[in-house]
């Protein structure tokens, strides 16, 4: 029988999560083996348009872009996100909070050669808006974090490869955060998005001493009324809330707001 034909693609994004699939260690590799990679730029020369699963990382950002992961997705059988980029829209999403003009004086005016050397007709500028895939195409699985775990990677190819679903958590970090006994990062001042955020990364941040800023996303329903007032408790400005909120879940704010 034929293995399934798999391709990866990157849109706007650093490429950090194809760089850990690039990194699998040996016991991963042998999940890999049960896949024909046809196309991944990343690690291979080689590239074929037929293919059943379609890996994609990176946010959607340009016109030419909904064009290619739309072909993307009438080719694949499957289609998953890869990372928080492709999920959620990424850090760069942060950045439709100001209009083309505002990001474009902001980020090259601080560069030699300014945003002339860009040229006004780049096609960057037309309409950067960052979204997620699902916003574009339908997107049937997610593999979240910044960057992906490669762990969970293989296991959601085993679990597709096996007609099962994806063990992809829907609680919240502080649940693997109290079975590890950290301190709460509350308790020592620190801000932390662990009541919202979807668990699965083993509260790698916060048993690290540092503050989870929901890279993965959120549970499916969380509760941002409680997280809210948890934050005011600990004497946090609604300004501040809103700055720290963002880093990766400027999309959940954009769609409080009534959608893109
Ligand atoms: S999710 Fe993070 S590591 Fe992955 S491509 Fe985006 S920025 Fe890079
Ligand atoms: S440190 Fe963060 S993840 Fe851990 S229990 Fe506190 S709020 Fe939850
Ligand atoms: S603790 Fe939070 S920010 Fe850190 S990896 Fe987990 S979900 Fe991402």
């Amino acid at each position: 029988m034929s293995k399934p034909r798999v391709a990866f693609f990157d849109f706007s994004s650093c490429e950090g999560c194809q760089l850990q699939i690039v990194n699998l260690e040996e016991a991963v590799i042998d999940v890999i083996k049960l896949v024909d990679i046809v196309a991944f730029r990343e690690a291979m020369k080689e590239h074929s348009d037929d293919y059943d699963i379609a890996i994609v990382e990176g946010s959607i950002t340009r016109p030419m872009d909904v064009e290619r992961i739309k072909k993307i997705r009438e080719n694949a059988k499957i289609l998953i996100a890869l990372g928080a980029c492709a999920h959620l829209g990424g850090v760069q999403r942060l950045g439709n909070q100001w209009t083309p003009e505002e990001n474009k004086a902001e980020v090259y005016s601080r560069h030699p050669g300014g945003p002339e050397s860009t040229g006004d007709d780049n096609p960057f500028f037309e309409k950067p808006r960052h979204l997620a895939l699902d916003e574009v195409v339908k997107v049937d699985y997610v593999i979240p974090g910044c960057p992906i775990d490669k762990g969970e990677f293989a296991k959601v190819l085993i679990a597709l490869l096996t007609g099962k679903k994806p063990p992809i958590p829907d609680y919240p970090v502080c649940v693997e955060c109290k079975k590890k006994e950290n301190i709460c990062m509350f308790e020592i001042g620190k801000f932390c998005m662990g009541p919202l955020a979807r668990a699965g990364c083993g509260a790698a941040c916060p048993s690290a001493g540092n503050e989870c800023e929901a890279c993965r996303g959120y549970v499916s329903d969380p509760h941002n009324n409680a997280h809210m007032e948890v934050l005011k408790k600990y004497g946090l400005t609604p300004q501040e809330i809103m700055q720290r909120n963002t880093m990766f879940t400027y999309r959940y704010i954009e769609e409080a707001k009534g959608g893109v």
